[in-house]
């Protein structure tokens, strides 16, 4: 492999050393490259991707062949490098606005048989168009921030009652992030997507299911989803992904000609979820039925804009299969079959205390794997609320 190919696998992030500014680099196996020294380019000496991201493909490729000749030089490369261990790692992008899809056709049906038994468990528009909400952009965080147990309205036999949730659930993402903006009024076809989506990095949708059964009906999750969203903190670049092209599942029907997207348009990409240090499940990202392109054109086509650091997540990843289910909804039916955890005890949902870890792998072009890293997220006990607090004095 020669090193320019091998830099395109590397993942990017915002890191920073011993209390100074925070700075893009890439991952290097356990260590950082710092770009802002490397290759001495203000692009690079920001507190963000953004920059970087927007600046578009022929700069994208341009840092890939300029990393690859860095790190072909050892000597060189190691006065800009520090190890992963030594260095803090910061929110890679600021997140401009948040979309959750819903294009995991197993999820959605084996949501729907969960949720709305006796139904079909697909609705009409669901083989039509990727199905997603507008999600809350301020409250995506860093992997390794705490996910502090939502209240919200829990539905009761008779009025709902105030209260923490009861059903606190993960779905494991993958989301795709915006490098390059569109122009208001202007749909991006398909065959645009490379010139516009930078990577992908793992997204934990942090669900609670009481909150959003009660207040999802007609117009979708708010509350249930918006208290946290967390990402991993590599964004894996698309041109890393090659070798990772897969088939899709089939659409039947076919989709309308603005979401034609041939095949491959999937990505055989491996994920693993882990609860408190046991592996629950491995979902298999190949088995998405929409593609990014397909989101990203449907996303624009009513003339809605792309903006730079738009993170866009897939839906969760799951399947019929048990052994690859990407939520505790799925994996536990809706907390009447709990699991088992290493130490005996029992989830139907996530306890106070647990913590969730989602990591990513696909096939490297010349070998090897490219690693998403991975994002985690541990429980925190729901806060006190004021107002509770003033009526107990
Ligand atoms: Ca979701």
């Amino acid at each position: 492999m020669s090193p320019d190919s091998a830099a395109r696998h590397l993942p990017y992030g915002v890191f920073s050393v011993g209390g100074g500014d925070p700075r893009v680099g890439v991952a290097v196996g356990d260590r950082v490259l710092d770009l802002s020294v490397a290759l001495m380019d203000p692009l690079f000496a920001r507190p963000s991707l953004n920059p970087f991201l927007a600046a578009g493909p022929a700069i994208w490729e341009r840092t890939a062949q300029q990393v690859g000749a860095v790190l072909a030089d050892e000597s060189t490369a190691a006065s800009s490098m520090h190890p992963v261990a030594d260095v803090a790692l910061h929110m890679p992008i600021e997140v401009a606005d948040y979309v959750d899809f819903y294009s995991g056709l197993e999820h959605a049906t084996n949501a729907g048989r969960i949720l709305r038994p006796g139904q079909e468990p697909l609705k009409k528009n669901w083989r039509e168009l990727p199905v997603a909400y507008h999600g809350r952009s301020g409250t995506v965080v860093l992997s390794g921030t705490d996910v502090v147990r939502p209240r919200g309205q829990v539905p009761t036999t008779g009025r709902p009652e105030l209260a923490p949730t009861g059903r606190l659930d993960v779905e494991v993402e993958m989301a795709f992030v915006v490098g390059v903006p569109s122009r208001l009024g202007e749909p991006v076809p398909v065959e645009d997507f490379a010139k516009h989506v930078f990577g992908m990095l793992i997204l934990l949708d942090w669900s609670a299911r009481d909150i959003q059964a009660f207040e999802y009906e007609p117009l979708g999750p708010f509350l249930g989803k918006s208290f946290a969203t967390t990402i991993s903190p590599w964004v894996v670049p698309y041109a890393a992904l090659v070798a990772a092209a897969a088939d899709g599942p089939p659409q039947e029907p076919a989709p309308l000609p603005y979401l034609d997207h041939p095949q491959p348009r999937g990505y055989d990409i491996e994920l693993e979820l882990v609860i408190n240090g046991q592996v629950v499940s491995r979902p298999r990202f190949v088995t998405q039925y929409w593609s990014a392109a397909q989101q990203m054109a449907h996303l624009t086509v009513n003339g809605a804009t792309l903006r730079t650091g738009d993170l866009c997540a897939s839906g969760t990843v799951s399947s019929f299969d048990v052994a690859s289910q990407g939520s505790l909804l799925e994996l536990s039916l809706n907390g009447t079959q709990p699991l088992t955890l290493a130490d005996g005890t029992q989830r139907g949902y996530l306890e106070d205390g647990d913590e969730v870890r989602v990591s990513a792998s696909a096939p490297a072009a010349g070998g090897g794997r490219v690693e998403f890293g991975d994002a985690v997220g541990r429980i925190l006990p729901a806060r006190t609320l004021k107002i509770m607090a003033k009526r107990q004095v």
